[in-house]
């Protein structure tokens, strides 16, 4: 069977998400949903969509919403693409900006998507190490790039770097910088303004995270308008669907309903951060919507498992960086709940 693919292809090891059970009773901490729902305008769109509808393409450049994303940044429609999530943007700018002998860089850790693009694309990565404590590294002057994934704030961190630092990065690049903010809207600063001012810099935003809609595949990139059209010359024919495209435009229509789930993920993100603390972990100052926590007095990949065992299903990335800590969503306050009676019957078990 194996010479029927392409060797290249054979070769990959293609991107792991988190595990995605839909077994009953579960508490599903690993791959940064939102516990809250949508908004409910959404129920009027599906009441008004008649099914003889679904028989027409939609819209495909999704002008309609690329418009609201517009105004939403004020900026022009022509700043704005919309894609099949925020993943299909990232894969096709490792299309659009990427020569074959050229190169994609991105920090360390952060992503585990980007060296898996790197790879389809077969391309050199450059990826650059964090500083011990996971805040900006030095980079030597000499460091570029023909394409810059730049997580902000990271993920699986969950740090935000200084607006300073992502500036002079971008200025002095000499190739393409995404500004992946998938997480920015839990955030207290954003890059927006970057993505129309320099002509090097797009910024990708998901409707996954915030908005609630990771059932949708719904993301957004901004920039300058060159690079905005490449990412269009390289799309699929109707890359995001007519549902979707609706959809997004009612959550858009609703930020206020967005803003107030993150307000209460952000409440319940401090009350976890200081529950664990308490239980002697180490917690990194989150920015987003989970935690990156190092246990003090039990090894994260057991932890990971016992909670495993008992049915809640959180992040574990093996590994030299992260492997000592546990990524966590902040999901509804009863899961955290759960969450922490479950992390102190582990301790207690630990300590007998
Ligand atoms: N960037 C980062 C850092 C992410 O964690 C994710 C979600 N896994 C995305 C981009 C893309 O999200 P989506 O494809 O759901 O829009």
């Amino acid at each position: 069977m194996k010479d029927l693919i392409r060797s290249s292809v054979a070769a990959l090891s293609g991107y792991v998400p988190g595990e995605q059970s839909r077994e009953p009773g579960i508490i599903k901490l690993n791959t940064n949903e939102n516990p809250y729902p949508p908004s409910a305008a959404i129920n009027d769109v599906l009441a008004a969509t008649s099914i003889d509808e679904l028989r027409l393409y939609p819209n495909p450049t999704g002008q309609q919403l690329r418009q609201a994303i517009a105004e939403l940044h004020s900026c022009t429609v022509d700043n704005v693409f919309v894609g099949n999530g925020g993943d299909e943007i990232l894969a096709l700018c490792t299309r659009a900006f990427v020569e074959p002998d050229g190169n994609i860089g991105y920090f360390i850790p952060s992503y585990s998507l980007y060296p898996v693009l790197a790879e389809i694309r077969d391309v050199r990565v450059t990826p650059l190490d964090l500083a011990d404590d996971f805040t900006w590294p030095s980079v030597a002057d000499d460091y570029s790039a023909s394409l810059f994934f730049l997580t902000n704030p990271n993920a699986p961190t969950g740090l935000l770097y200084k607006q300073e630092e992502v500036i002079r990065f971008c200025e002095r690049s000499t190739g393409v910088v995404v500004i992946d903010e998938a997480y920015v809207d839990f955030a207290s600063a954003d890059s927006a303004g970057l993505a129309v001012e320099l002509d090097n810099v797009l910024v990708a935003r998901t409707l996954s995270k915030a908005y609630s809609l990771a059932g949708i595949r719904m993301g957004y990139a901004l920039g300058p308008e060159p690079l905005i059209s490449a990412l269009f010359k390289l799309k699929d024919s109707y890359n995001t669907d007519m549902l979707a495209q609706r959809i997004a435009m009612a959550a858009l229509n609703d930020r206020s309903h967005m803003q107030a789930n993150v307000a209460k993920i952000k409440a319940t993100r401090a009350r976890l951060s200081e529950a664990l603390q308490l239980r002697d972990f180490l917690v990194l100052p989150s920015e987003t919507n989970f935690v990156f926590a190092r246990p003090g007095a039990v090894a994260a990949g057991a932890l990971f498992e016992y909670l495993r065992q008992h049915k809640i299903l959180v992040r574990y990335f093996p590994g030299d960086r992260t492997g000592e800590y546990l990524r966590i969503t902040v999901g509804a306050d009863e899961e955290i709940d759960a969450l922490l009676a479950a992390i102190d019957e582990c301790l207690s078990l630990q300590g007998q």
